[in-house]
Formats: structure tokens, C-alpha cells, sequence
């Protein structure tokens, strides 16, 4: 069964390609939409995002069978305490946020009796931001986890509907292990990439036009990354603490191991280690979940 009616809170990227998904799949909800700036909400209305754009929250959730927050996590708790009372009973609530746990927390406690709070997070994305970011296609057979927590069962099967009707594959985990496998797979790699591109533009000897015109697809892949948006990566680093500085303590160990295999010119090291990290390259491809295009198929991003 669909939602008859659907709010999205946050007009960004994530809730504008979830709303261009949801026109693509000809779902015939009636969808509002609120961000808390008068700009977003001119720019939604002006591109024609959501059916009706409002201006305050309790209008747009007030008859929502499902309401989204599409929102930074460490945002989400205080927007949810000021739009608990106007959710109807029988509602579900669910959220985007990259980080799990932080947001139960966060979110948990201001859910009524009787509405239902199925956590979610969509891995897909870019380094864009805002309304105009968003685009159908964004979803498509990538995955995204719900971390249901206890949640009831039909409010959760008709969640994980809703997302494989908007692209993505769904797939249930728990909040905590969730936040470990981000922390590898999305987390300490964005961190690296913030830093790699720091150490660039302080680096004095390399001008910052060297840097520029001639950066490999290695670096350049790096400045995407790092281009992303920063209150959002603020945020999941503050409230993914734990497990980013478990897998950063892991990455400084082996980064150490490599170093020294430079320094010793340990070449059998080094090539053993550049094998089994290909393989890995290789399973992501064979998983549909990338490309071997030059672009790495982020033509859309
Ligand atoms: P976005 O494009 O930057 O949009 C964020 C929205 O949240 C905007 O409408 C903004 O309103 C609103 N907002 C920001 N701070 C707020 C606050 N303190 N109070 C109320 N509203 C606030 O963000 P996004 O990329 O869609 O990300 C939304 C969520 O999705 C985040 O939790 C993120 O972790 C998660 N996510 C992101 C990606 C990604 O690659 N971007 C992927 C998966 C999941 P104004 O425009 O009015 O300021």
C-alpha cells in the first residue's frame, strides 16, 4: 500500500531526488514540503518541487501518512520536539540522515503513541546541496538501509515499498552496526579526502594552479569528495564519533605499514597489499554498485 500523502522536511538534495523519484514512479501522493529558509521555499516553489510548498512545519505534516526528515542529523532532534504534536496517529516517520544511532536518540523520544519511526538512510548522494541538486535517477539500484529499531512491521514493509518504488534496494540493519560500516565504507574516506585536500593547499611548494591544472583523477576524485557539504559532514562526524575514530585509528595503523614498506623499498609489501585492495575495487563493480567508466559514472553528480 502507497502514502496518500507525504511531507518532506528539509527541501535539499536527498528530499528533491526523493521527490523527482517519487513523480517518476507515477506515485499519485499529494506531497508538501517546508525548509525553514523563505529562499528555499521561493526556489522549491519556483521549480516546482513538492505539490505545495508551506510555510511553517505543522502545515506540512499535518496530514501526512508519512512524513521525512530530510534534514542534518544534528538538526533533527530539535525540528522533530517542535513537529511532535501535529503528526497524526497512525503516521509513520522516517529520516535520511548518514548516521543511525545519533538520530534514534535524537528523534526517538519526541514520537508519539501510535506513530510509527522507522529510521532510513539512502547511500546515494553528491557533493551538491539544495533544492535544485536533486534528480530522479539518484536512488537507482543503490541501497538503502532502514534501521527499523523495534519499529512495527507493516509501518516498516510499507517504508521499504516506498524505496524500492523510488529506485533503491532495501536492506535492514542494526543503528549501531550501521554506523560502523558507514564509518568504513562513506565516513573516514570523506575524512581522508577533507585532508588530503587541506595537506594540497597548504603544501606552499606545489602552487595552488599546480595543483588545479594538474591533478590525476586520484586527486581530483578527492576534491569532489571534499566539496561536499559541510554543515551536513560536521555533523556525522560529531555524532558518529565512536566508530570514525575506531576505523581512523585502524587507517593510521596500516598507513604507518605502508610507509615503512616505502621507506624499506618493501616492493613484495606493497604489491601484495595493491592486489587485494583491486579485488575490492572489483567487487564494487561486479555489485552494479559503480562503473568502469572514466568518469567513475558520476556523470549525474
Ligand atoms: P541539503 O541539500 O544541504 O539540504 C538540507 C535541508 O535541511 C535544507 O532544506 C536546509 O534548509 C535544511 N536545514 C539545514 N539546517 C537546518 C536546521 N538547523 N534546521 C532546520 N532545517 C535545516 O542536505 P541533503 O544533502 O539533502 O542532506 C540531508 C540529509 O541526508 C542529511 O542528514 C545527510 O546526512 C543525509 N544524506 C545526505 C547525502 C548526500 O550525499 N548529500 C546522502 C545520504 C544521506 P535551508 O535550505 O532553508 O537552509
Amino acid at each position: 500500500m502507497s502514502y496518500d500523502r507525504v511531507a518532506f522536511v528539509g527541501l535539499g538534495l536527498i528530499a528533491s531526488s526523493m521527490f523527482w523519484a517519487m513523480r517518476r514512479a507515477g506515485m499519485g501522493a499529494h506531497v508538501t514540503g517546508y525548509a525553514r529558509s523563505e529562499q528555499t521555499r521561493a526556489m522549491a516553489r519556483e521549480i516546482g518541487l513538492c505539490d505545495t510548498v508551506c510555510d511553517d512545519l505543522a502545515s506540512a505534516v499535518r496530514a501526512a501518512d508519512l512524513v521525512v526528515l530530510c534534514l542534518p542529523v544534528g538538526a533533527m532532534g530539535e525540528v522533530m520536539a517542535e513537529l511532535a504534536p501535529h503528526i497524526k496517529p497512525g503516521a509513520t516517520v522516517t529520516d535520511v540522515g548518514s548516521v543511525k544511532r545519533a538520530v534514534i536518540e535524537a528523534v526517538a523520544p519526541h514520537i508519539a503513541p501510535g506513530v510509527h519511526f522507522v529510521p532510513g538512510h539512502p547511500l546515494a548522494g553528491t557533493e551538491h546541496s539544495g533544492p535544485r541538486a536533486g534528480f530522479a535517477e539518484l536512488f537507482d539500484n543503490r541501497w538503502c538501509l532502514l534501521t527499523p529499531n523495534g519499529a512495527d512491521t507493516a509501518a516498516v514493509a510499507q517504508l521499504s515499498d516506498y524505496w524500492q518504488a523510488l529506485g533503491a534496494k532495501v536492506e535492514e540493519m542494526d543503528p549501531d552496526h550501521h554506523d560502523l560500516v558507514l564509518a568504513v565504507t562513506s565516513h573516514a574516506p570523506h575524512l581522508i579526502a577533507y585532508t588530503m585536500v587541506g595537506v594540497a593547499d597548504d603544501l606552499h611548494r606545489v602552487t595552488n594552479s599546480e595543483v588545479i591544472n594538474f591533478s590525476a583523477t586520484g586527486f581530483r576524485d578527492f576534491t569532489r569528495i571534499a566539496a561536499s557539504d559541510p554543515t551536513m559532514w560536521r555533523d556525522v562526524f560529531l555524532t558518529n564519533k565512536d566508530a570514525t575514530l575506531e576505523i581512523l585509528g585502524r587507517f593510521t595503523e596500516e598507513l604507518f605499514a605502508l610507509q615503512r614498506a616505502i621507506r624499506t623499498g618493501d616492493g613484495e609489501m606493497l604489491h601484495d597489499y595493491f592486489t587485494r585492495t583491486r579485488a575490492i575495487r572489483r567487487g564494487i563493480i561486479d555489485a552494479g554498485q559503480d562503473t568502469d567508466a572514466p568518469d567513475f559514472g558520476r556523470k549525474k553528480s
